[in-house]
């Protein structure tokens, strides 16, 4: 997608030699061969170009390239692991960009205040397996924690598979470093769970998308690691029956919920035909599929699930159900439903969603947005599947069979509009998880209280004055 046609910012030789000063010759990448994996993303979305990548290693560099740009007024993209969706660590406008990677140290773990200080770059799955290793557990969890770093998780605020128990990356965040626009280093790195001495900045920054500012540093919670997990994938009719199955499973597993996730017929079929080795884990075919996973301090989680599965079959909500009986089966079921989204790209062009609403509208949200898009598209393929228990839905939709995947994909606004407005009379989300980057930052001012959009447009001129800081992304 180009939203904007990418034209190189020109730096002179001078000012390339200052930033290669502040990193070093080896950190600082010019060759454009080196640069293509920082300025294009997996899915082949977004291409941007750059001149210039830096790679620091402190805090105190990458403050120092804040200042130097600041007085050249050269605009910085931040980016952690690449893995973003919607293109905000693209530099779309051969914007510099700012690699967090090589930061990825552990500063400080306290095992008693249940705390961990990190560097921004650090990889999410070695954040959970340094968690690990003292007796604890990070609970951010999804599928692209082999990528993506704890700096770019909180820029996103991500949600992932384990928010119905944690919540998002920003309820895991007690305390931030940031680097401001002008080289400032704002320090509001801190243990306390209780804090009131005046504005949350860290929570500005926590959402922010890299337009506010840089994060370096942060202090995250760590919580006790789960005794027993217990999974099941079960059959039903409907999402619907799938929403009264939540209810059983919160009133009888309360905290120990820790996953509830909604798949469509079509979206495993599409995980059992193009993922490697995965199989439906049921005997017959159902129309709708819950994955649930229970976690427990104790010993109970299994009994917990066969109960609260039992009282579903005893309700004629359950149709079937398998409960995992290894770790290989609970990962096999993992791996169906992290297939689901890769296994689209075969089936061709697909428009994509990470909508909420509230939870008891997703039964509704589902029945209209699948009719409003068959209408508008005849032959398309609505996939939807995901968070039911935050009222979170990847509303995907595929091509029809056979149709032109360009001509599918030029008509992504104007599905957009039907899904966006179905979503708004219900008083939901146009982002749930992924945030605004470019992708949806034109939509952002029709879907959001004026008031807040003048506030988040004072917020950023007084913290980037010079419109430097990941400029064109989500304003
Ligand atoms: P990047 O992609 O590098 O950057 C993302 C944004 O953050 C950009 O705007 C960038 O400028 C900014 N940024 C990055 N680092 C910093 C920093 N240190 N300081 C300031 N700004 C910064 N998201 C979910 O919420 N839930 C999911 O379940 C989920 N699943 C995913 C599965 C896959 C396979 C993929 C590819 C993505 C998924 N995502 C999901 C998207 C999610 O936003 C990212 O995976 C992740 O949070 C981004 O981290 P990153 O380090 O790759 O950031
Ligand atoms: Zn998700």
């Amino acid at each position: 997608m180009n939203i904007n046609t990418p034209s190189p910012r020109l730096l002179s030789p001078e000012q390339i030699a200052q930033f290669k000063a502040i990193v070093g010759d080896k950190y600082a990448v010019t060759e454009q061969a080196e640069i293509a994996p920082y300025v294009t993303e997996d899915r082949n979305l977004f291409h941007g170009c750059s001149p210039l990548v830096l790679r620091p290693g402190s805090t105190a560099e990458v403050s120092a390239i804040c200042k130097l740009a600041s007085e050249h007024r050269i605009a910085l993209v931040p980016q952690g692991g690449n893995t973003g969706l919607v293109g905000g660590q693209t530099p779309l406008n051969g914007e510099v960009v700012i690699s967090l990677r090589r930061m990825d140290r552990v500063r400080e773990s306290d095992v008693e205040s249940n705390t961990m200080t990190v560097e921004a770059g650090l990889i999410l799955q070695n954040a959970q397996a340094r968690a690990a290793a003292i007796d604890r557990l990070f609970p951010l969890s999804l599928a692209a924690q082999g990528s993506c770093t704890i700096g770019g998780n909180l820029s996103t605020n991500a949600g992932g598979t384990a928010a119905l128990a944690y919540g998002l990356a920003r309820d895991m965040a007690l305390g931030l470093e940031v680097v401001l626009a002008d080289g400032r280093v704002l320090n509001l790195l801190s243990k306390l769970k209780k804090d009131n001495t005046g504005y949350d900045l860290c929570n500005l920054f926590i959402g922010a998308e890299g337009t506010l500012g840089i994060i370096t540093a942060a202090t995250l919670k760590l919580f006790p690691k789960p005794r027993a997990v217990a999974t099941a994938f079960v059959g039903l009719q409907s999402p619907a029956a799938a929403l009264k199955l939540l209810q059983i499973a919160r009133n009888e597993a309360a905290g120990s919920l820790t996953s509830f996730e909604l798949i469509a017929d079509i979206a495993l079929d599409f995980s059992v035909r193009h993922g490697i080795g995965i199989r439906d884990p049921l005997q017959s075919k159902h129309q709708w599929y819950v994955l649930i996973e229970l976690s427990s301090s104790r010993d109970d989680a299994g009994a917990a699930l066969e109960a609260i599965l039992e009282h579903g079959m005893e309700d004629g909500i359950v149709d079937d159900a398998a409960i995992a009986a290894s770790i290989q089966q609970q990962e096999a079921f993992w791996k169906l439903r992290e297939e689901i989204s890769p296994a689209q790209k075969p089936e061709g062009g697909s428009i994509k969603h990470d909508i909420s609403v509230p939870v008891a509208a997703v039964p509704d949200f589902i029945e209209a947005a699948n009719a409003a898009v068959v209408q508008l598209i005849p032959g398309a393929r609505p996939v939807p599947f995901g968070h039911l228990g935050d009222g979170n839905i990847h509303y995907n939709i595929s091509q029809p069979i056979g149709a032109e995947t360009a001509a599918f994909l030029a008509q992504w606004h104007e599905v957009n509009a039907v899904v966006f407005g179905i979503v708004l009379k219900m008083g939901g989300s146009i982002s749930a998880e992924h945030g605004i980057g470019v992708l949806k930052r034109d939509e952002l001012p029709a879907v959001k209280d004026k008031v807040a959009i003048e506030l988040m447009r004072g917020i950023k001129a007084m913290l980037d004055p010079l419109g430097i800081m990941n400029p064109g992304k989500v304003l």
